[in-house]
């Protein structure tokens, strides 16, 4: 198994949802040694590749043996992460999931959960970012800073020339509603400076406005109800608009009220002319984890097997609650660092019970778990599929070769998978 040198080109970046698929990466003996057309974070992800990797303290068929171990005597498996790595890894940890009879939760339970609520409430008025690019000419950014999480979404999309866009930056306006101002909000047209927590008020009265309403009261949010009115009179009277959100909007007060509320607005403002919206999903693949899990559960995330059968309970089976809980009496993460990111007790029990942790790279869950199986980084050492943003499935190709023995996320999952089968026999 070798991989040449030279120009990769048409190279998908595996950091950020965006995906970005027009990457050329030098390689020379197994090593990348440039990244054209990268962002800084993308130069870092292939650059860097082999720095800080996991360490595996035994052989990896022992690790397998001593993880499936763990994994059959759990009676309350958690089974968590799988954003950050590509899709037929997900299949494999669903299958563990089901195999014993466990639960499996994947990172957009902590971010865009609320996203996939209120589409299950509201609908979905997604586009192809190809579409945002030719098109729209009017692009709101809402509880998102895309300069600074995905740094080429404005160059490639929304700041782009495009087929009926001739000139990006002036044929195009951009606005950005939070609630300081970021980055993003520094090279926007326009900046909507809103109290925190106010974003399903100020909604409502977009919506209110944009029906033909007239408010008793002199500003929503901290803006004044004659800003709100001239915004809904530009954004009905644009061509195309659309709506991108972070997490500014799904982790503040209302949660998934709030995109419902913004479904709804964009429902109303179709009836004028074109709108849609799109989540800026984070992790590369977590738009993929919520389509692999439907595809093989029936449901997005915070799905549990314990009845031999998928039930779906956000807030009963998703990770931090039920840790928070002291539920799991066993974790199987992979490509997801929850010791860096969940609330203190939520690490706390973490810390109590058994981690199996599966990833390239030591991160703060490798410190706590008793099983740390260093994985190939997909998109880099071996291929795969993810899902971008707006729902558009990519080819992750190989570019060079993982250390000898490290397997992809699959490989290692299948491992396990087939350990856990033999044990129970
Ligand atoms: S914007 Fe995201 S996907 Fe694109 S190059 Fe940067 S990190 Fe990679």
């Amino acid at each position: 198994m070798t991989e040449t040198g030279g120009i990769k080109e048409h190279i998908v970046c595996p950091f950020c949802g965006c995906l970005c698929d027009d990457i050329a990466l030098t390689v020379a003996g197994n090593k990348i040694t440039e990244n054209k057309n990268g962002c800084s974070i993308s130069q870092a992800k292939f650059l860097n590749h082999h720095d800080d990797r996991l360490e595996m303290e035994q052989s990896l068929e022992d690790l397998v043996k001593k993880a499936a171990e763990i994994l059959v005597n759990s009676k309350r498996l958690l089974v968590y992460g799988l954003s950050s790595t590509e899709n037929d890894a997900h299949r494999e940890a669903y299958k563990i999931a089901e195999e014993v009879g466990g639960v499996v939760d994947n990172t957009s339970s902590v971010c865009h959960g609320p996203t996939v609520l209120g589409s299950q409430e509201s609908g979905e008025a997604i586009a192809a970012l190809a579409e945002v690019r030719h098109r729209a000419d009017l692009v709101l950014y809402w509880g998102s800073n895309p300069q600074f999480a995905h740094p080429r979404h404005m160059s490639r999309y929304t700041r782009a020339d495009g087929l009926y866009i001739k000139d990006g930056k002036k044929d195009r306006k951009i606005w950005v509603f939070d609630v300081r101002k970021t980055i993003s909000a520094g090279v926007a047209d326009r900046f909507i400076k809103i109290n925190p927590g106010s974003d399903l008020e100020v909604i409502s009265a977009l919506r209110a406005l944009a029906r033909g309403k007239i408010l008793d009261v002199a500003e929503v949010g901290g803006v004044s109800v004659s800003e709100l009115s001239e915004l809904v009179e530009i954004m009905k009277a644009t061509k195309y608009g659309v709506l991108f959100f972070g997490l500014g909007l799904t982790q503040s007060k209302g949660r998934h009220r709030n995109i419902d509320a913004a479904i709804r607005l964009i429902q109303d403002l179709n009836h004028y002319t074109k709108w849609s919206m799109m989540p800026m999903r984070g992790h590369y693949n977590v738009a993929g984890a919520n389509k692999t899990s439907t595809w093989q559960t029936g449901y997005p995330y915070a799905v549990d097997y314990a009845r031999g059968y998928p039930r779906y309970q956000p807030g009963e089976y998703t990770a931090v609650d039920m840790l928070v809980r002291g539920e799991p009496d066993a974790v199987l993460n992979i490509a997801a660092d929850p010791a860096a990111h969940f609330p203190k007790e939520a690490v706390r029990h973490l810390s109590k019970i058994p981690v199996i942790n599966i990833d390239p790279k030591r991160n703060m869950t490798s410190l706590l778990a008793k099983v740390n199986i260093q994985s190939a980084i997909a998109g880099i050492e071996c291929d795969g599929a993810a899902t971008r943003m707006d729902g558009l499935p990519l080819y992750l190709k190989k570019v060079v070769n993982p250390q000898q023995g490290v397997l992809p996320d699959r490989d290692v999952l299948r491992m396990i998978y087939d350990e856990v089968r033999r044990l129970k026999k």
